[in-house]
């Protein structure tokens, strides 16, 4: 009983610990040949060194600017970086996506009644509107604000509190989860009501649904993104507000009812044919086995997708850029993607899926940068537990960089290969602590100041020293 608690508890040790023993019992597997272990010190060395990705980022962000899928910007960005693959002789196909274009429009609140206010005063709030938001009246709307701080609160009031009125969502973002370095989790419990918020509000005949900002920006900032409404449920406007002006509404509706002028304008055009971007460094000794090294081109519009996710693209990008600038060509073939659509559905995903489910065996591991570019730890990868085995001699080559953890992830490590990590494909992502990353993401700071030239420079040699040595493996992963 106790053996059996203990190895439940500790499944990925033990499983860690058994291939360990099997390893000393019998003849010791080659993982990566010598060369390979060589190469990779080179290539983590000019990954660090090197200012590829860091240059590349900056022309992305500060430059192009965001790329809103649909956008003017975002095509012009395909056919950027196609261009950038040419140039190094790599194999490029666009692969067509029809992607959403919905524009933003006009976005203003203000609160025009609240108690113990002094005659005549206003109150401007933040507001942003969320993705897929259908609008106000060019006019706007004015209604009373009802605050709930979660769902089971919105169902408790019910209806006839509900009727005619804005809901203001005061769900907390969980700044004390991001101070210990875990923003993913706090955004992960709070883009519920981004994403949810306006149908739930809409069932009990809300005019309008604003959400505290599913974010950790202190600096007064909206953080936009996705929602998505239920069908057979009337759409209403939604946008997203400040947790400072969320705060504050939710003070003020303790005193006595508050009243909200809101203006949302946005609009959704007819989809438009956009790319994935494909560039494929052919293998020299398995071509047709594929390891993948992606992060997605699109982002929000509020600032220039410097961290969401120029960054993460343009670290996957500078894995071909670095073997040829070294003279080395991988056994399998790496294929860079430029994913189109991550923010607004995931449609280049989906279209990539499309095309490549018979062929996912082929599949031979799959990395994603979509988690800015701090400091990488090391990596995360998703599959079976058992692959950390084949892990330790990347671990070596990454440790003057600092990036030693390898840490399983069940459930998957990006949402452009997930489709591909659902059917079994090794997946992988570089590890980050994230204190900082949703202090930016979808808010008006996602610049490209945040990108440190150092910081970026190991989020490349994270990916490169994964995707050369998982491309010159000598041995099948588990999957
Ligand atoms: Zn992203």
């Amino acid at each position: 009983m106790i053996m059996k608690s203990l190895i439940s508890a500790f499944g990925l040790f033990c499983a860690v610990a058994a291939a360990t023993f099997a390893q000393t019992t019998s003849p010791t597997p080659e993982l990566y040949s010598q060369k390979t272990l060589d190469d990779l010190v080179r290539i983590q060395k000019a990954a660090t060194s090197g200012t590829y990705a860091y240059d590349q980022a900056r022309y992305m962000s500060a430059t192009i600017g965001p790329r809103l899928s649909g956008s003017n910007e975002a095509a012009f960005a395909v056919q950027y970086v196609a261009d950038q693959m040419r140039k190094l002789g790599l194999d490029v196909k666009l692969q067509k996506v029809m992607v959403p274009h919905w524009v933003r429009g006009v976005e203003t609140a203000q609160l025009t009644e609240w108690h113990g206010m002094p005659p005549g005063a206003t109150r401007n709030v933040v507001v942003t509107a969320l993705g897929h938001s259908i609008a106000t009246p060019s006019s706007g709307i004015t209604a009373d604000v009802v605050v709930v701080n979660d769902f089971a609160e919105l169902d408790r009031l019910g209806r006839k509190n509900i009727e005619g009125k804005i809901v203001l969502f005061n769900y907390k973002y969980d700044m004390g989860l991001q101070a210990s370095g875990f923003g993913l989790a706090a955004y992960g419990q709070a883009v519920a009501y981004r994403t949810n918020g306006a149908s739930a509000a809409a069932k009990y005949g809300a005019v309008a649904a604003i959400v505290r900002s599913a974010g950790g920006s202190q600096s007064r900032l909206a953080h936009t993104g996705l929602m998505r409404y239920q069908d057979g449920i009337p759409k209403i406007p939604t946008g997203a507000v400040t947790f400072e002006d969320s705060e504050t509404i939710a003070y003020l509706s303790a005193l006595g009812p508050v009243k909200m002028h809101l203006t949302l304008t946005p609009q959704t055009l007819p989809p438009v044919e956009s790319y994935n971007v494909i560039a494929d460094m052919k293998g020299s000794e398995k071509p047709n086995e594929y390891v993948i090294v992606s992060g997605h081109l699109d982002s929000w519009d509020l600032a220039q997708g410097a961290i969401d996710d120029a960054a993460g693209v343009a670290a996957a990008y500078s894995v071909p850029a670095i073997l040829k600038d070294l003279g080395l060509r991988p056994k399998r073939t790496i294929r860079f993607i430029a994913w189109m659509d991550e923010e607004q559905g995931g449609t280049g995903s989906d279209a990539y899926y499309a095309e490549e489910k018979g062929n996912v065996a082929n599949h031979f591991a799959a990395i994603e940068a979509d988690l800015g570019a701090s400091h990488p730890i090391g990596f995360k990868f998703s599959g079976k537990p058992e692959l950390a085995r084949y892990f330790g001699p990347l671990v070596t080559v990454l440790r003057p960089q600092g990036a030693v953890l390898a840490q399983y992830q069940p459930g998957g490590v990006g949402s452009d290969i997930g489709p591909l990590t659902n059917d079994g494909v090794p997946s992988f992502a570089p590890f980050f602590n994230e204190q900082t990353y949703f202090k930016y993401h979808h808010n008006a700071a996602d610049t490209f100041d945040k990108i440190d030239r150092g910081e970026i420079g190991e989020v490349s040699g994270v990916v490169a020293v994964l995707a050369y040595g998982l491309a010159n493996l000598e041995q099948p992963l588990p999957r």
